[in-house]
Parts: structure tokens; sequence; C-alpha cells
């Protein structure tokens, strides 16, 4: 094993977490600094796929995020209307992988918690500076003092502060969608808990149970991007979503208030470096892909325990990163192709596209999310 006296994890998200949970579980000496002063995560609601669940159950996690959310058995495509048009039994497609669970976001963050109980973790302290040589990375933080490690991890999202220190500044590109996405309470889906698409033209309505009766709602509209504000958003959306069926116009009905709407545009991001020296990226910071496959954070939690892996195994740093990038990219490279692919269904014509998952849903969905069962 390579002579690792001291990582640093830089932010604490998805990825910050579940790397900085890996690496102690395996005694590797971590600690963690994270922008924000709180724990808070953005966003509504979340699928951890069984891939992702098969990451977190051997980190000890798996159990907590089980509970705090729901279990998600079935994928169905529907017509605008909510007429089924393709069924995925996802127990059977993952295998033994593990469960799929969809989880309110704020608590999959919570559940992610346990896993940095003891590390020193500092809230509110973001990284300036990144100078390395051969043996060190020194870093800067933003109250001013400065430290030495062996390893950096840039955990720090899509506009990855990490990145741009050290491979200079790569810029997001926009997927030309956007997304309102909110939690309502309504009555569950009747039969087995799924997670149901709703195909439109150019557009599409989500829903997945997150537990407690409460079910995440999504909107996905390819458009350029435009500001929506926050006064009448719920309004609009309700509007917008008029053609769709009594299902999404029950969940529609149920919000109450615009705040209860969150809007954000779509980004996606391929670069060809994700490591350099002795740092490294994981997560949306080497890798942030288009959502349809929702399966960003469940790369992260794979990139987490393969990195820690390498760590463990390789004799130097450098081999050790190297190793974890010629790992990992092809996955998530398929990832991010895919989940383009998936997106084209809001552009193909809404006939053809609905037959076609009449005929071959499940076998798409089979082709998109097999080659993920093997472990990573
Ligand atoms: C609409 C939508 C739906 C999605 N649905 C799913 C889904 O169902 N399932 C799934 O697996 N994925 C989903 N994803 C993708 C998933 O949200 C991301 O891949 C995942 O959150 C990335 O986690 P991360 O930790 O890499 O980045 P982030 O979640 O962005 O976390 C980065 C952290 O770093 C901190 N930070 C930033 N800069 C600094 C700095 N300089 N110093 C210190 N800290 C810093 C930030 O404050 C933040 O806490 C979805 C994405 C979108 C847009």
């Amino acid at each position: 094993m390579a002579n690792i006296n001291r990582i640093l994890v830089v932010g604490g998200g998805v990825a910050g977490l579940t790397t900085a949970a890996a690496l102690k579980r395996h005694d590797l000496p971590v600690e963690l600094v994270e922008r924000q002063d709180t724990w808070w995560a953005p966003g509504a609601g979340f699928l951890v796929h069984a891939n992702g669940m098969r990451m977190l159950t051997s980190l000890g996690l798996g159990s907590g995020v089980e509970k705090a959310g729901a279990l998600v058995r079935r994928w169905h495509f529907c017509d605008q209307q909510g007429h089924l048009l393709s069924e995925t039994d996802l127990e059977a497609l993952w295998d033994d992988t593990g469960p799929c669970v969809g989880i309110e976001r704020p608590e999959l963050q919570r559940a992610l918690l346990p896993g940095v109980v003891d590390l020193r973790c500092r809230l509110g302290t973001s990284v300036t500076t990144l100078v390395q040589d051969d043996s060190r990375v020194r870093v800067g933080f933003s109250d001013g003092s400065t430290c030495h490690y062996d390893v950096v991890i840039g955990a720090d999202g899509m506009k990855s502060t990490v990145r741009n220190l050290i491979l200079g500044t790569r810029s997001t590109s926009e997927l030309g969608a956007m997304t309102w996405r909110s939690i309502s309470q309504i009555s569950p889906i009747p039969g087995p808990t799924a997670i149901q698409f709703h195909l439109g033209d150019g557009c599409l309505f989500g829903f997945m149970p997150i537990g407690r009766r409460r079910i995440y709602g999504f909107n996905y509209v390819i458009t350029q991007r435009f500001h929506d504000p926050l006064e009448g958003r719920l309004e609009r959306l309700r509007h917008r979503l008029r053609n769709f069926g009594p299902r999404v116009q029950e969940y529609l009905g149920a919000l109450e208030r615009d705040d209860q709407v969150i809007c954000s545009t779509m980004m996606w991001m391929e670069i060809k470096e994700w490591h350099a020296g002795r740092v490294v990226l994981v997560g949306d910071a080497a890798h942030a892909s288009s959502p349809m496959m929702g399966q960003g954070g469940c790369m992260a939690m794979e990139d987490a325990c393969v990195l820690t892996e390498e760590l463990r195994s390789a004799r130097t740093v450098e081999d050790a990163l190297a190793s974890y990038v010629r790992r990992r990219k092809p996955r998530v490279e398929w990832v991010q192709r895919q989940s383009m692919g998936l997106a084209n269904l809001l552009t193909a014509s809404t006939s053809a596209r609905d037959a076609m998952l009449r005929e071959r849903g499940a076998q798409l969905m089979q082709d998109r999310f097999g080659p993920l069962v093997p472990p990573p």
C-alpha cells in the first residue's frame, strides 16, 4: 500500500460523504471540508438504484437509507394520459444487487452522515489554493489556514473549484432542458411501488414514492434556458401540464405553494482528465450527467468505493489514481451516453415513441441498466 498519512476530501455532498465514509471504513486517514455552514443538500427526491445501494450497504449505510425512503420495485413508461406502455420489474433486473430506494434528498444526506462520525469535518470552509510537488499537496483554505496532504479528492460538484485549480477552468454545457421538481402528499400509486414516467411531447412528468406517503414529482422539459420567477411558478406548471392525465392533475392539485417547486437548468460535462499528480476528482466534479437514468449520484457512490480500493492496494498514490480513472471512466461514459439516449425519448414523434415502448420498453431498460449489474 502507498504511504498515505493524510487525505483531504473537498465537498460534503453524495460523492464527498461516501468517499470519506469508504476511506474511514478502511482506516485511511481522511478529513473533509464543506463550503456550506450546514450539511444542507438541495433537491427534492432521489432514486438510489440497486448499484448505488450495493455501495452504501458495503459502507454500513444501506439500512439507514432504506429506512428513511421507500422501496421502488417497478419502472413504468406511460403515455401522456397515464396509460401503461411498458413495465420493468426492477428486482428481477438488478437480481441480488440490492433494492432500489426512493428518498427525499435531505433525508439521503442525513442517512449518509453516520459514515463520517468521528472524522474531522470542517463546515463553512472551502479550498482556495492547491500547490503540489512530487510528494504532497499544499492546500489553502478560506479561513486563511494551509495544510499539507498526500492526496486531495475533489468532490465539490459540477462547478468544482478543485477541478478548476488543477486542470484549469472547464465549463459545463447546457443540455437544452429544464426541470421543475417538488414533493406532494397524494395517495400512493396502486400496486407494487413504481417510478412512473408519463411521456408528453418534448417533456415528461415523473412520480416516485419517497416514504411517509410522500411522492416526488419531476417535470423535465426540452427547452432553452429561461428564467421562471418564483411568483406564479405553480400556476404556470399546472398550465404547462394541463394536457397530462388525471394522475398528474391530482399531483399538481395537491401542491399548494410556489416555493414547493424547484426550477433548474440541466447541465452536463465531459472532461478528459480526472486527476493530476496527487489530486483526483469524484462524482459530478468529474462527470456530471443528464439525469434521465438517475445514475449521477450512484456513479459517485461507486467512485468512492473504487477509489478507496485502489488507494488501499496500489504501490504509489500515482498508480492508485491512474488505476481508479481507468476503472471508472468506461462505465461512467457509458451511463452518460445512455442518459442522453433516454432524453431522445422526449424529442421523438409521440406515436412512434409510444409504439416503440409498447413493443420494446422492457428490453430498452434491460439494455441500459443490465451492464451496471456486475460490480464496478
Ligand atoms: C434533476 C436531477 C435529478 C437527479 N436525480 C438523481 C437520482 O434520482 N439518482 C441519482 O443517483 N442521481 C441523480 N441526479 C444526479 C445527482 O444529483 C448528482 O450526480 C449528485 O448529487 C452529485 O453529487 P456530488 O457530491 O458529486 O456533487 P454535489 O451534490 O454538487 O455536492 C458538492 C458539494 O461540494 C460543496 N463544495 C463546492 N465547492 C466547494 C469548495 N470549494 N470547498 C468545499 N466544498 C465545496 C458543495 O457545497 C456541495 O455540498 C440528479 C440530478 C439532477 C440535476
